[in-house]
């Protein structure tokens, strides 16, 4: 079976039947809805419009394809993944990095892109943009940490500061398209000949901005920047106590897939040239510190390790999960993965077994009660999923998203004892967390099943509008506005969504 490119909350049978408006109902004790409410609810596939600003979705898994602009050889979905887990980790690794940069340090926000191939990007002070590659393709902390500390020294730099300054204006799935575009560019160059040349033009068709070809790629650094990049990031990591072994480790494998001129070469490899005389550099200086020999701490490895085996779980053929994570390896992180790869299997009994013992193991781990949810939930046993994601949020009570997972099981009961729950769950985890589109269809279907039209058409709203559907966002957002109280919260969100203009690349 190939798999689909499931991943957490993503694109699952039962998630998928959630979001069509077959199945976007409202109970028995709901008054008659705007009919606007059904009309725009439409599956999350297609629509590109939608995506112009989104997002990041949990459950509603929308993939943005670039079929007008690249041939059909680098056509591809792009697919940004949503995972408590993985962006809690990446933020810890960014967080000391950032502020020994004067970068942001709260509320840094982590895009998780959906792409095997190996890029990072740190787009203005606060957003860092991540494939999954890059994670899978690191063995330790370290060299992810080197890595984005690098990456935070461009930026720090005010290297690329016309393209950053787009960028923050930029809706996240234009950043992503800019990403992948890169990646199109480095497998064309690689390609050669007039196919390549091909590939050039449609990457450099979705970048923003009027770059011209010959500058290959509007992510490429210059030499100068590289040297001071090298210098600042070594500065940082020995600002936060950290060696500079995995920054090494990371660039002398790009140095080699640029040298043999590889088939294949990461993006990362394409934008950040390596030589190999700028390694032996950073190394000289690196080899000064006092804390070169220092190795990440257990627990952090033990994180990375599970995040890895997640991804492989998740995204991996489940003959490649066993291969990479066999019975006999009896590690928390193959087991996490085997348990993921039983249940996207089907084998729900296996896969609950394998997360009980997890869980017996780390019983503090919030992932695990949320890997259990999800199970339980997609299984369509929400009931039984609502004390597994109970306890995910008392674990971490400041990931929204699972607290919105927590409010759609309360919502998929039909119970209504657990009604105000649920509305109280998905406000506060939409609060957390606003790129959840899913949730604030829970949340219009909860306040409709209590009878309040008007919360009913604002949770609407707020859910086009997070899916970047404004005009959608705005015809709703103008009945719930008539019928609120005026300069109440609702109101004041309601005459936001009106009067919002969504920013011109
Ligand atoms: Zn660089």
């Amino acid at each position: 079976m190939a798999p689909p490119p499931t991943f957490s909350h993503k694109s699952h049978p039962v998630g998928e039947a959630i979001v069509t408006a077959s199945t976007f109902r409202f109970g028995s004790k709901a008054k008659a809805i705007s009919p606007a409410l059904e009309t725009h609810s439409s599956p999350a596939s297609g629509a590109v419009r939608r995506i112009a600003r989104m997002a990041v979705t949990g459950l509603v898994g929308a993939a943005l394809t670039l079929t007008s602009v690249l041939p059909a050889a680098a056509q591809r979905n792009i697919m940004p993944i949503r995972d408590a887990e993985i962006e809690a980790l990446i933020r810890d690794y960014a967080r000391p990095v950032f502020k020994a940069a004067g970068l942001g340090t709260s509320d840094i926000g982590v895009v998780l892109v959906d792409d095997k191939s190996f890029n990072a990007f740190v787009a203005d002070s606060h957003r860092i943009f991540i494939n999954v590659g890059a994670i899978s393709q690191t063995d330790t902390p370290n060299q992810l940490i080197g890595v984005i500390a690098h990456e935070a020294a461009h930026m720090a730099g005010g290297h690329l500061l016309r393209l950053r300054e787009a960028v923050s204006r930029a809706q996240t799935m234009s950043v992503i398209a800019m990403l992948l575009g890169a990646g199109a560019m480095a497998a064309g160059a690689a390609a050669g000949g007039s196919a390549g040349n091909q590939i050039i033009q449609g990457g450099n068709a979705i970048m923003l901005g009027g770059q011209s070809v010959a500058e290959r790629s509007v992510l490429a650094y210059a030499r100068g920047e590289e040297t001071a990049a090298d210098r600042a990031a070594l500065t940082y990591l020995g600002a936060t106590g950290q060696s500079a072994v995995g920054m090494i480790e990371v660039f002398r494998k790009f140095a080699d897939q640029n040298m043999f001129a590889s088939r294949y070469i990461d993006p990362y490899a394409q934008t950040h040239p390596m030589p190999t005389e700028r390694i032996a550099q950073i190394e000289n200086v690196a080899r000064q510190s006092k804390f070169f020999d220092r190795k990440d701490p257990a627990d952090l490895q033990l994180r990375h390790d599970m995040a890895k085996a997640k991804l492989s779980g998740f995204t991996e053929h489940p003959g490649t999960v066993a291969r990479r994570y066999p019975k006999s390896d009896t590690g928390l992180p193959a087991r996490y993965a085997r348990a993921i790869a039983a249940y996207r299997s089907g084998d729900t009994k296996t896969a609950l077994k394998g997360v009980d013992e997890l869980i017996k193991a780390q019983p503090a781990n919030p992932w695990l009660y949320e890997l259990k949810g999800q199970v339980l939930f997609e299984k369509g046993r929400p009931k039984e999923a609502i004390e597994p994601y109970r306890k995910a949020v008392s674990l971490a009570p400041d990931a929204g998203i699972v607290r919105v997972y927590l409010g759609i099981a309360l919502t998929e009961t039909n119970d209504d004892r657990y009604l105000d729950e649920a509305i109280r769950e998905l406000s506060a985890g939409l609060r957390a967390d606003e790129d959840v589109p899913i949730g604030y269809r829970y949340l219009a279907q909860g306040y409709a099943r209590k009878g309040d039209t008007a919360m009913a058409e604002l949770a609407a709203a707020q859910q086009y509008f997070a899916e970047g559907d404004f005009k959608g966002a705005k015809d709703l957002a103008r009945r719930a506005r008539a019928k609120l109280k005026k300069g109440s919260p609702g109101w004041l969100r309601a005459d936001d969504i009106v009067s919002y203009n969504p920013p011109k690349l």
